[in-house]
C-alpha cells in the first residue's frame, strides 16, 4: 500500500485513522455483523452514529440551542437554491461574489427573485475580497450571501460583512472546521463536507431556529424545505448514512486533536510554511493578495504554462498529486486541509525548491 500526498481541493484527503477504522468496522460493525452501509437507518445502531456525530459537531464549534444541525444531501449546489427557497420571503436578497461559487449561487437565487450584487472581486480575477463594511444593503432584503472561503481562487474574508442587521447565509464548504468560528453571527452556515469533512453528498447545515418556517417559496419541494428535515431529524427520508458516519468520525479525530483553536494552530503553521516560501520565490509566486489568503487552498504559478504543466507532472512522480489548478485559471493550485499532515507540505515546498533551482 503507497499513499500519497493528495492536494485536492475536494473530494479530498481525509485522516488516516479515520480510514483505518472505517476499514476495520466494514464487514462487522461493533459485533453488529453487518457494515454501517447495510444497516437501516432506524436502528438504534444508526441512531447512535447519527446522534452522536450531531453532539460532537456541536461541541466542536459550540453550537447554541437556538440553532438546528441538518446533514443533508444534494451538496452545496443543491443549497444554492435551497436557501432562496427557504429565505426568500421578500424575493430579494444581496450577494457577494468572489468567485465561482458565489456566482453560482446568486444564478440560482435569481430563479426565484431579485439577488442583487452588493460587491464583487471579477475585476481581478477573484483575487482578493471586496470591502464589505458599507453595502449597498437595503430594508427589503431577506439576507445577505457570502461564499466564506473561495476555493478555487484561495481567498478568504478575515472578517464578516457589516450586513446592517440583515441575517448572513455563509458557504463554508472550504474552510469548515479549519479554525474556530462563532456560529451566532450567522443565520445559516452551510458546507459540502468533501473538502474537510467526509465523502461527497452530504451537506451540513446550521441554522438559526427562526429561519426554519413553513411557508416557503411556492413550489418548494418538501424534500427542500429545511422545516422537513429539521422536524425529522434529518431523516424525512434515507439520509447519507455512510457518509454522516465517516463525518461522525471526523468529528472525533479533530476533538481528539484538541479542537478547532488546535486545527487553526496547525492549519496556520502548514500555510505558513508555503506562503513564505512563495514570498521568497525566484521562480513561483501566489496569486492572492496577501491579507486575504486562504489557509485551506493556496494557488500559486510560475508566470509560464509550460514550466506550471511540468511541475503538476513531476510532482505527480514525487507523490505529490493532484496540484493543478483549477481550469479556470490554470497553474497551480495546494489544498492543504485539516487532514493534509505538516509533512507533506514541508516534502511539497521541498520539491518546489528543488525545482526552481533546476528551471531558473
Ligand atoms: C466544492 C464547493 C461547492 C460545491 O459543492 P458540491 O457538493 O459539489 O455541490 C460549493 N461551494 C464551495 C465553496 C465549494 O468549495
Amino acid at each position: 500500500m503507497a499513499r500519497v500526498y493528495n492536494f485536492s481541493a475536494g473530494p479530498a484527503v481525509l485522516p488516516e485513522e479515520v480510514l483505518k477504522e472505517a476499514a476495520e468496522e466494514m464487514m462487522d460493525y461493533r459485533g453488529c455483523g453487518m457494515s454501517v452501509m447495510e444497516m437501516s437507518h432506524r436502528s438504534k445502531m444508526y441512531d447512535d452514529i447519527i446522534t452522536t456525530a450531531e453532539a460532537d459537531l456541536r461541541k466542536l464549534l459550540s453550537v447554541p440551542d437556538n440553532y438546528k444541525v441538518l446533514f443533508l444531501q444534494g451538496g452545496a449546489s443543491l443549497q444554492f437554491a435551497a436557501v432562496p427557497m427557504n429565505l426568500m420571503k421578500n424575493k430579494k436578497a444581496g450577494y457577494i461574489v468572489t468567485g465561482q461559487w458565489a456566482k453560482k449561487a446568486r444564478a440560482e437565487a435569481s430563479i426565484y427573485g431579485d439577488a442583487v450584487e452588493l460587491a464583487s472581486s471579477a475585476d481581478k480575477t477573484f483575487s482578493y475580497i471586496p470591502e464589505v463594511d458599507d453595502l449597498p444593503i437595503t430594508d427589503d432584503m431577506d439576507y445577505v450571501y457570502i461564499c466564506e472561503n473561495n476555493t478555487i481562487y484561495g481567498t478568504k474574508y478575515q472578517n464578516l460583512p457589516n450586513t446592517k442587521g440583515k441575517d448572513l447565509v455563509s458557504d463554508v464548504s472550504s474552510c469548515f472546521l479549519s479554525e474556530p468560528m462563532d456560529v451566532t453571527k450567522y443565520g445559516v452556515v452551510y458546507g459540502g463536507v468533501q473538502k474537510n469533512i467526509g465523502p461527497a453528498g452530504v451537506v451540513i447545515n446550521i441554522i438559526r431556529e427562526d429561519l426554519i418556517r413553513e411557508d416557503c417559496l411556492e413550489g418548494t419541494p418538501t424534500m427542500m424545505k429545511w422545516k422537513t428535515q429539521a422536524d425529522n431529524g434529518s431523516m424525512y427520508n434515507t439520509p447519507p448514512c455512510y457518509g454522516i458516519y465517516i463525518c461522525g468520525k471526523v468529528f472525533k479525530w479533530i476533538l481528539d486533536m484538541g479542537g478547532l483553536e488546535v486545527m487553526k494552530e496547525r492549519n496556520v503553521k502548514k500555510a505558513k510554511l508555503l506562503y513564505d516560501f512563495l514570498d521568497n520565490s525566484r521562480l513561483f509566486r501566489g496569486t492572492v493578495v496577501k491579507k486575504d489568503r486562504s489557509l485551506m487552498n493556496v494557488p500559486f504559478v510560475t508566470g509560464n504554462d509550460e514550466l506550471d504543466a511540468r511541475f503538476v507532472a513531476e510532482a505527480k512522480e514525487a507523490g505529490l498529486e493532484n496540484l493543478k489548478g483549477h481550469r479556470s485559471v490554470g497553474g497551480m493550485r495546494a489544498s492543504i486541509y485539516n487532514a493534509m499532515p505538516l509533512a507533506g507540505v514541508e516534502k511539497l515546498v521541498a520539491f518546489m525548491e528543488d525545482f526552481e533551482s533546476k528551471n531558473s
